[in-house]
């Protein structure tokens, strides 16, 4: 499915600041340093801590492929460190 992004960018939910990436080379962090945002309008890459990114990206064709890359690599430490971090928001 081909994707075409417009804007590639995300939110993190600790610090609340908006990151975007504008070119390929383009990488940036948010201010706590949890999420990145990579790739520009050449492909949608996040780094960091998944459980804290909101999408506000504008991708025509679809939001979803680069979600997925995301959920394959953290699947598992996510799921059981969404209620840890809940509680205790603990980072070491
Ligand atoms: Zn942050």
């Amino acid at each position: 499915m081909r994707q075409v992004i417009i804007r590639n960018s995300i939110r993190c939910r600790r610090c609340g600041d908006e990151i975007e990436s504008r070119h390929r080379h383009d990488f940036k962090w948010c201010s706590c340093g949890s999420v990145a945002v990579d790739g520009g309008t050449a492909y949608l890459r996040r780094v960091g801590e998944t459980g804290l990114i909101e999408d506000t990206s504008i991708v025509e064709g679809g939001l979803r492929s680069h979600f997925d890359e995301i959920a394959e690599q953290t699947r598992g430490r996510n799921q059981c460190r969404t209620i840890s971090s809940a509680s205790s928001s603990k980072r070491f």
